[in-house]
């Protein structure tokens, strides 16, 4: 399959978003939160991955009622680096819808997990800093936050005029976790789907939330995917992309509206396979409402690597990427 290079004249400027804060504390300022619950979030305790729904009362600071869903804070873990340089701080998203877990925006919450691995040279244990700082703090634990950070990827200003697509690879579901709850609490109506994808169904994150979700909402489809193990219908492993294209997600007409709103959140290597995916589902005007395909980038459409993102393959502003 080959694709023509797109004019730029189908470019918008996207759909108005709100107007949010940010900065409000700096490291230097941070604010004082407290860990008042903190649970794993995987679907089963059987799962490799140790994921954790920490909820931080951040009342008193000036984070409390100013951040939005989509948004991000930052942790200073405590301690020195090898220098000697107090320790860098880390951005978390946001997993809360705007109000906050307990609806007056003074308890918000991320999903962390603990980053382990082992040194490639020398086989030795290596635990990320902050996610395992993170997931050890106990209930009534002190832990220092900046932030809010992040103003583009957020339900636009008029939630109700769009239909979504929400993304997800692990924790890159902390956001839609709270974007969803902001559109049903305001009664929204149009149609939202989220594509989760984990390596097996003991991983998959509040998985027992989005389903019931999905039950209490008809305009909501969650889809989740498994990589490394059959779906529930018994077809083989596959990745969020995978089921984008699925005929039988039924996405294309979706995608094909000007309503339509895409968001990824996680793995940055999700981009290159997405985009292909719209490529070969959209045509026309279709596609570049929501990717602009300069010149390097026209042909086959299975050649797209990584390199060619941001240089010849542009998300335009009805798509909203967070990923790393
Ligand atoms: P995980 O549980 O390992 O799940 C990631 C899933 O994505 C796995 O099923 C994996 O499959 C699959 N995958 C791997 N390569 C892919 C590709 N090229 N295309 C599509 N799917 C692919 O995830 P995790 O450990 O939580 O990692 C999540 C990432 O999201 C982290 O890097 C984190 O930093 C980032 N994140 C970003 C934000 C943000 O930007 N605000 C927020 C939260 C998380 P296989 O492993 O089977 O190949």
């Amino acid at each position: 399959m080959t694709l023509e290079p797109l004019s730029k004249e189908a470019r918008d400027p996207g759909p108005p978003l709100p107007e949010v804060e940010m900065h409000l504390h700096t490291p230097k300022s941070a604010g004082v939160g407290r860990v008042v619950r903190t649970e794993r979030c995987t679907a089963s305790g059987k799962s490799a991955s140790f994921v954790r729904h920490v909820e931080i009362d951040v009342s008193g600071t000036d984070l409390a009622g100013r951040f939005r869903a989509g948004q991000s804070f930052g942790v200073l873990p405590p301690g020195e680096d090898d220098r000697g340089r107090p320790h860098s701080m880390r951005l978390y998203s946001i997993a809360s819808p705007t109000a906050g877990e307990d609806g007056e925006g003074n308890v918000l919450a991320t999903t962390v997990k603990r980053v382990i691995d082992e040194d490639w040279k020398d086989h030795t244990l290596k635990l990320g800093l902050c996610s395992n700082y993170l997931c050890n703090l106990q209930e009534g634990d002190e832990v220092r936050v900046t932030g809010p950070n992040g103003k583009r990827f957020l339900l636009p200003k008029d939630p109700g005029a769009h239909d979504y697509v929400f993304i997800a690879t692990g924790t890159g579901i902390a956001p839609f976790r709270g974007m969803l709850t902001d559109l049903f609490a305001a009664g929204y109506e149009g149609s939202v789907t989220l594509i989760m994808g984990v390596p097996h169904r003991t991983d998959l994150l509040y998985h027992d939330d989005l389903e019931k979700l999905a039950s209490e909402h008809a305009n909501f489809t969650y889809l989740p995917v498994l990589s490394r193990e059959n779906q529930d219908d018994g077809s083989p492993p596959c990745y969020v992309q995978n089921k984008l294209a699925d005929p039988g997600a039924g996405l294309a007409e979706v995608l094909s509206s000007e309503r339509s709103l895409v968001y990824l959140c996680g793995l940055a290597g999700m981009e290159v396979g997405v985009f292909q995916s719209l490529a070969r589902m959209l045509e026309g005007a279709q596609l570049s409402r929501l990717l602009q395909v300069d010149a390097e980038a026209a042909g086959p459409i299975d050649d797209w690597n990584r390199k060619l993102v941001n240089r010849a393959l542009k998300p335009t502003r009805r798509m909203f990427l967070e990923v790393y």
